[in-house]
């Protein structure tokens, strides 16, 4: 710490003087866990805590309640935005730390904008990241409806078991495809009936023979999960749902369109209407802006914390889906040990300990410094820009 600039030691000071209601908040929400796009108590809670603090805020955007925009300063360029998560997992609670990183993301714009050099900065709430409820990712409509596109720099921390600078993460896509037949009496009037499961079946088969020819990084895997309720009467509905994931979109893209192709012909096979739809919305892979990483593990050098330099990994996360708009960047931060997996009960028993705390001081520490970084430096934003432009890697 004796070799931080002054700037960068009031930004610690202003975290400090946070603390004790960052780790209250993180708290509150772990305890009332809520699941994606119903976080009403959460976002609620992190929207007070900005308003509270100086923040403009407007709650509920793009159709969406629980997102929202908070912004302190000029309204002028140079602009920076910190992302905060919130939502829990079905049974498991919080156990992804959204609870803590969303608290970090808000505590960092706050400390920011106490020793604000120039700009904007932007607290971005951004409801259901884990993929497990309809229409998942709300940073996806938040990024194409071009939200991001004016900041110069877009970040998002999220916990971990260890302290890690980049994950190699992977495009994802839910997909839900719908076969509809004619419903008969299996044994009095077969040939009445058009069978959606027996379609079904054929392209679950159909598309496991597509899989030997896809890429070594496109994973596809699925369930029938609705089909006919009697023995004796032909199936005349059936739904298939399958994840498909590859490294890069457009490698997703056309995983899909196999895919969906095939399953849509096994329909016509046999004589099935055939209707698909994303179930969520698709992930893409994380483009890396390496010159505001570089800054970013400055500030963890600055801070005492060591970390690993890249892991891969077969994550997706919405935070994806924005580094293809701004230049972004979405550090993990030790929470415990790296013992430690996300979506587990001991995962969430590090989101509400004092190691996780820890963490989540970090993350705030760590996300405003590097704010400042690029509010006060133009050649760094230059830097940064120059790297998008040019295709960061993911
Ligand atoms: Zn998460």
């Amino acid at each position: 710490m004796s070799d931080m600039p002054r700037e960068k030691l009031a930004l610690q000071e202003n975290v400090d003087n946070l603390s004790a209601q960052m780790k209250e908040i993180a708290a509150a929400i772990f305890a009332e866990p809520e699941l994606g796009y119903q976080e009403f108590r959460s976002s609620a809670r992190l929207a007070d805590f900005l308003e509270a603090n100086g923040f403009t805020v407007e709650r509920g955007l793009l159709g969406m309640p629980t997102a929202f925009h908070a912004a302190a300063g000029s309204g002028q360029a140079p602009h920076i935005a910190f992302l905060a998560e919130y939502d829990a997992l079905p049974v498991l609670g919080h156990a992804c730390g959204h609870n803590m990183f969303g608290v970090a993301a808000a505590a960092a714009g706050i400390a920011l904008s106490r020793s604000l050099p120039a700009g904007t900065v932007h607290v971005f709430g951004t409801p259901a990241e884990e993929g497990n409820v309809r229409d998942a990712g709300g940073k996806v409509p938040m990024a194409e409806a071009g939200l991001f596109d004016s900041m110069d720099a877009v970040i998002s921390t999220h916990a971990e078991g260890r302290t890690i600078l980049r994950q190699q993460l992977i495009s994802r896509a839910n997909l839900e495809m719908d076969f509809h037949g004619r419903a008969a009496h299996a044994a009095g009037a077969p040939e009445q009936g058009i069978n959606a499961q027996d379609a079904a079946a054929l392209a679950i088969m159909g598309i496991n023979s597509l899989r030997q020819h896809m890429t070594s990084d496109v994973r596809i895997h699925g369930l029938l999960t609705d089909t006919g309720t009697a023995i004796n009467t032909i199936p005349e509905f059936a739904r298939l749902r399958y994840g498909v994931r590859a490294r890069r979109p457009e490698t997703l893209d056309r995983a899909i369109e196999r895919v969906v192709n095939c399953a849509r012909c096994c329909a016509q096979a046999l004589g099935c209407e055939f209707s698909w739809r994303h179930s969520a919305h698709p992930y893409y892979t994380m483009r890396h802006n390496m010159p505001l990483l570089r800054a970013f593990a400055g500030n963890l050098d600055l801070l005492g914390e060591s970390y690993i330099e890249e892991v891969p990994s077969s994550y997706s996360t919405d935070m994806g889906n924005v580094s293809f708009r701004a230049p972004s960047i979405h550090p993990y931060i030790s929470i415990g040990g790296a013992h430690l997996v996300g979506h587990t009960p001991a995962f969430a028993e590090a989101s509400n300990s004092e190691c996780g705390f820890r963490g989540m001081l970090l993350a705030a520490r760590a996300m405003a410094m590097t704010g400042y970084d690029v509010l006060s430096d133009a050649e760094l934003r230059q830097a940064v820009r120059a790297a998008f432009a040019s295709g960061d890697p993911d």
